[in-house]
């Protein structure tokens, strides 16, 4: 079983404490608490919150169990699948942490097009999946991010534009283990407010998934890429051509910009000196013929004249973008410190220019700006995901080491008034809530929100579950 992230516990010392659960538990008090606390969290900076008991199930007994047990001895509930959100927000203090990611189990039914998957299975494991049976789904461009914790957050997947802009919106269904600690199952005919609320919800949702059902699309057969690495004092000119290859390149075109430190400069450089912006594009065509022709509007651009380099119409597989976008966002095999912050907004441009002296001074060379483009988002009334705009644009602070913490947070924190500005909303799965505890209910509409408090009130009264995280 891939577990990147998350370690089990070999040896339970307390489990007759939690009736009915045959999974693992862990009290404070035992010797591999630590280690398995700080397994639940996939970087460096652990969030110092220490839950009074950690229980790590097998199958969907043990989370009813897990559940009944929490609700009737007070203890608060958090959930953790994959372990990849930033602010550590399976973490907290007190209560019981519960732990999903070991249940990874996976079935495609192929007439219908349909993954049925547990929590815990990850990006790659769904990809490579789908894929042998010719089929496909939006997943995380990182290979060990959970599709759990990814697709009821929102899930900017591979190949967004053609897929509605965010996973979400293509869960089916899901089964959902509730705070009375029964199993409901929830889609557009049964229990639709938990479907809707299921589909964005994301990290402060009010019950444990226990099973997604994810539509599949066919398999886009030849994935083609280019890229163009462009000086960034050039980035005025270059978001002014990408405003307009927005505007006319096909749905089935990925497009993101990358301002990061550029791997080339030489070390001693100044910092104002090493960055680049990285523009690529994937095509996902069903042969090289039909993929060339999706990335035409880019060769014929201004951002090949424009580049220091540009590499064009290189065959590309599914493995390959998780490769690329990871050894552009980390260094490979650097296990980093790690914070992140966003907008949604229809204005990237101005978002850009606002961010780009700042992103000059960043203290560490990891430090990046992400740019998705053409999310291609509508307003769907059977989910709360509700910050719709055209553009992703994320601050990433990523750095090595403990004392550097304050230099970078302080980075981050100040990338935020200059994004503010633009935005339309934010994506719940990437902000930090340490520089403004309202952050997540910021993350939807106001009426959403007010939506999702009264289903909370409905289907968690006593407040079995933890709330959004307001600070850290
Ligand atoms: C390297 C890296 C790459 C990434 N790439 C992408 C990307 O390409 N696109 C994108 O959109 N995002 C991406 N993300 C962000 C990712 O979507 C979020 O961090 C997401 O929250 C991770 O889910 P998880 O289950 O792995 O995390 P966890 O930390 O385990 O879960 C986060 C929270 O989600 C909730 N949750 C998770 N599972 C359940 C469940 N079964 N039942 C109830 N609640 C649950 C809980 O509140 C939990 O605290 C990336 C993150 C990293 C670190």
């Amino acid at each position: 079983m891939l577990r990147a992230q998350g370690t089990y516990a070999t040896e339970s010392n307390s489990k007759a404490q939690v009736k009915g659960f045959k999974g693992y538990v862990i009290n404070k008090q035992d010797r591999n608490y630590e280690s398995i606390r700080q397994s639940m969290h996939w970087h460096r900076s652990k969030p110092n919150r220490y839950p009074d008991l950690i229980v790590q199930a097998r199958n969907e007994q043990d989370v009813i169990a897990a559940v009944s047990h929490a609700a009737n001895h007070k203890l608060k509930i958090s959930v953790h699948s994959g372990g990849h959100n930033a602010m550590g927000s399976s973490l907290r203090n007190g209560g019981m942490l519960l732990d999903v990611g070991g249940m990874a189990n996976l079935e495609i039914d192929t007439n219908r097009q349909l993954a049925s998957i547990q929590p815990g299975v990850r990006s790659i494991q769904l990809m490579a999946a789908a894929r042998d049976k010719g089929l496909s789904f939006p997943v995380p461009h990182c290979p060990t991010v959970s599709l759990s914790g990814f697709t009821m957050g929102g899930g900017q997947g591979m190949n967004w534009g053609s897929r509605s802009g965010m996973a979400c919106f293509s869960i089916a269904a899901a089964d959902i283990v509730t705070a009375d600690g029964q199993l409901r199952h929830a889609s557009p005919d049964q229990n639709p407010d938990l479907y809707w609320a299921v589909r964005g919800g994301g990290p402060g949702f009010f019950g444990v998934v226990t099973r997604l059902w994810l539509e599949l699309y066919p398999l886009p057969r030849a994935v083609h890429t280019s890229n163009y690495i462009i000086p960034l004092d050039k980035l005025d000119e270059a978001t002014a051509i990408l405003d307009e290859l927005v505007a006319i390149k096909s749905d089935r075109v990925e497009l993101i910009n990358l301002l990061v430190h550029n791997p080339a400069a030489p070390a001693d450089a100044p910092s104002h000196d090493s960055k680049i912006c990285f523009v690529s594009a994937f095509a996902f065509g069903n042969s090289a013929e039909e993929s060339t022709d999706l990335l035409a509007p880019m060769s014929a651009s201004k951002l090949g004249p424009m580049s220091i380099h540009k590499e064009e119409n290189l065959p590309f597989s599914f493995e390959d973008i998780y490769s690329q976008y990871f050894s552009l966002q980390v260094s490979p095999g650097m296990m980093a410190r790690y914070k992140v912050d966003n907008v949604m907004t229809d204005e990237p441009a101005k978002v850009l220019r606002n961010l780009t002296n700042h992103f000059r001074k960043a203290p560490s060379p990891h430090a990046h700006v992400l740019t998705a483009m053409g999310l291609n988002l509508k307003p769907h009334d059977d989910a709360c995901f509700s910050s719709i705009a055209s553009t992703y644009v994320g601050c990433y602070a990523i750095w090595e080491h403990e004392q550097d913490d304050d230099a970078n947070y302080e980075w981050l924190g100040n990338c935020i008034p200059l994004m503010d500005p633009y935005n339309k909303g934010h994506y719940v799965n990437e902000v930090e809530p340490r520089f403004n505890p309202n952050r997540l209910r910021e993350c939807f509409s106001s009426g959403a929100w007010a939506r999702l408090e009264k289903l909370r009130a409905k289907y968690d009264p006593a407040g079995v579950f933890h709330h959004y995280l307001r600070e850290t």
